[in-house]
């Protein structure tokens, strides 16, 4: 039985790929860091599927934490085979107005994480010339959002990592690719005015925002065999924002 591991988890688009992988029997890790009820819950969930899950605390913004995260992880389920990075956290506001201290928390939470995750998950899938990184990036990664400048660079810099990373350990037989969501429902957007969001979701081709589910659908193909030849892509599941 293989075994997944989804940072951030607890909540949207995190819990949805949690639950995907549980109904295919994966071994689950569901990692959370402030809600652990929710946490709970979606290891519960796939429980009743018949599947295996653990939820483990863990800041992974805090290298520490995630040291001890992933040694829990295999304590319960023995091996890694996919790491799915998708703890993220958003802010919005004018680059002069962000101090320090909210720059690092988004650096730290949506890029040094991902790092962080890779470096302590990576010797166990050298170690058997296998395994799938899926990075959940952004839209405003590729395509760069005023009023949320630091999340749009803390997003490329997950691309580029991802790229880069592709590279690197493609020859150990592992791949590492991105999902860049676009607008999705999610408590994250619940910051935006609900007009707003409307009027967003009718300039989309699609003339919707997205569902976390499809989100997870992509990672879940990413997983997949039959992505067996796919690495250092961004797939991006946006409802054709920014496509004319
Ligand atoms: P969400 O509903 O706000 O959920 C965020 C999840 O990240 C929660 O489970 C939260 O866990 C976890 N998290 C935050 N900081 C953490 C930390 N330091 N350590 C561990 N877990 C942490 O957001 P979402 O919409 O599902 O977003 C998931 C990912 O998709 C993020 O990377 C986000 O940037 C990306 N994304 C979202 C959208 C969108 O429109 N929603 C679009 C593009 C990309 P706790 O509650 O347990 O702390």
């Amino acid at each position: 039985m293989k075994t997944v591991l989804i940072t951030g988890a607890s909540r949207g688009i995190g819990k949805e790929i949690a639950l995907a992988f549980g109904r295919l029997q994966y071994n689950v890790v569901v990692n959370y860091n402030n809600s652990p009820n929710e946490a709970v819950l979606v290891t519960q969930a796939i429980k009743d599927y018949g599947g295996n899950a653990v939820a483990i605390k863990a800041d992974v913004s805090d290298f520490n934490e995630v040291l001890k995260l992933i040694d829990e992880a295999k304590s319960v389920f023995g091996d890694i085979d996919v790491l799915v990075n998708n703890a993220g956290v958003a802010y919005q506001g004018l680059v002069q107005d962000m101090s320090p201290n909210q720059y690092r928390k988004v650096m730290s939470t949506n890029f040094d994480s991902v790092f962080y995750c890779c470096k302590k998950v990576l010797p166990l899938m050298l170690y058997k010339h296998s395994g799938r990184i899926i990075n959940i990036a952004s839209v405003w990664g590729e395509a760069g959002a005023s009023y949320e400048v630091v999340y749009s660079a803390s997003k490329a810099a997950v691309i580029g990592f991802t790229k880069a990373l592709a590279q690197e350990v493609g020859p150990s037989g592992i791949t590492v690719n991105c999902v860049s969501p676009g607008i999705i429902d999610t408590q994250m957007n619940s910051i935006i005015d609900s007009d707003i969001l409307d009027e967003l979701a009718e300039e989309l081709p699609l003339g919707r925002l997205g569902l976390a589910h499809e989100v997870a659908d992509a990672v879940l193909f990413l997983a997949s065999d039959k992505a067996s030849y796919i690495t250092g892509q961004t797939i991006s599941v946006n409802g054709g924002q920014f496509c004319r």
